[in-house]
């Protein structure tokens, strides 16, 4: 079962659920993390993980051949990202803006264009106290974060349960992250901010076909909002986390809900049993 984690925004506690979800369940089930959150990976902070391996993560960008180039603008014409565009008597290539998406190459009449691969950032993978652990980290500066995802979630585990924790957000990245799971978890928090985020992001998860529930984390702290959208659009509740001194000094150092608090263990184990049943009910009504 793969399980991916999102949110809206950041700072809502994806990281908090993610590892929280993780260490609950390493005791009763083959448990693997992907930290695809890969513009600032931190689950690592909370898990204390060990890497034993790592992969480059490169995209292919054109190459010119000046010699065989005849400047007839074909490739900056298809290039819907604006990484290529020809100037009098050269081709200029913007490789930062570059997709890798091969069309400039195909479709270049003198074949005058190869691919070479440009490194945009790392996949690494190791272990944390009975978890497999996966995270992938795109280079700083760099702006195109699903190659990357790619990459990480290709290690995703068949056998288990791998939980996704995915960036913040309702863009490319996070469809990338999310697109294939069984369920996905929003994490939100009862504002009008949170609010305002879920909404966009049950709206990305229903246009993949995911089944979703959410997570209420700092209960307390505004309005019933989210609880009555929850309601209305059918949306489960499937734990509720209060505003709490505790579990904010916990994760200001570091400290996984689950270990500095052993009590919320069969908490995050009761969400995934409410997890569990809505996959399983979802897959038998699909099923019929
Ligand atoms: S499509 Fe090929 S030949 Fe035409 S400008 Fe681009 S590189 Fe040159
Ligand atoms: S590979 Fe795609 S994104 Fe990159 S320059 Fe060519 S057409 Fe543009």
């Amino acid at each position: 079962m793969i399980i991916s984690i999102a949110s809206g925004k950041g700072g809502t506690g994806k990281t908090l659920v993610a590892t929280s979800l993780a260490l609950a369940l390493k005791d009763s089930q083959k448990v693997r993390l992907l930290d695809c959150d890969v513009e600032e990976p931190n689950d690592h902070v909370f898990l204390k993980t060990n890497i034993s391996g790592s992969e480059p993560v490169f995209i292919p960008v054109p190459k010119i051949d000046e010699a065989k180039c005849t400047r007839c603008g074909q490739c900056a014409e298809v290039c819907a990202f604006n990484a290529i565009a020809v100037l009098g008597e050269h081709v200029l290539t913007f490789p930062q803006l570059c997709h890798g998406c091969g069309a400039c190459s195909y479709l270049c009449p003198e074949k005058a264009i190869s691919e070479e691969k440009r490194e945009m950032g790392v996949v690494e993978w190791g272990g944390a106290d009975g978890i497999d652990f996966v995270q992938g980290k795109l280079t700083v500066g760099e702006a195109m974060a699903p190659p990357v995802i790619r990459t990480a979630k290709r290690h995703t585990d068949s056998d288990g349960i791998s939980i996704i924790d995915s960036p913040p957000g309702t863009s490319c990245p996070v469809v990338e992250s999310i697109e294939g799971s069984d369920f996905c978890l929003l994490v939100t928090e009862p504002t009008p901010f949170g609010l305002n985020d879920l909404v966009l992001a049950v709206g990305t998860v229903r246009q993949l076909g995911i089944a979703c529930g959410v997570v209420l984390n700092r209960a307390g702290v505004g309005d019933n909002s989210v609880e009555d959208y929850c309601r209305r659009e059918n949306i489960p509740i499937l734990l509720t986390i209060p505003l709490d001194t505790e579990i904010a000094r916990l994760y200001s150092r570091g400290i996984t809900l689950v270990e500095g608090m052993p009590e919320w263990k069969d908490k995050f184990v009761g969400l995934f049993e409410g997890i569990k049943e809505i996959v399983d009910a979802r897959s038998r009504s699909l099923k019929r």
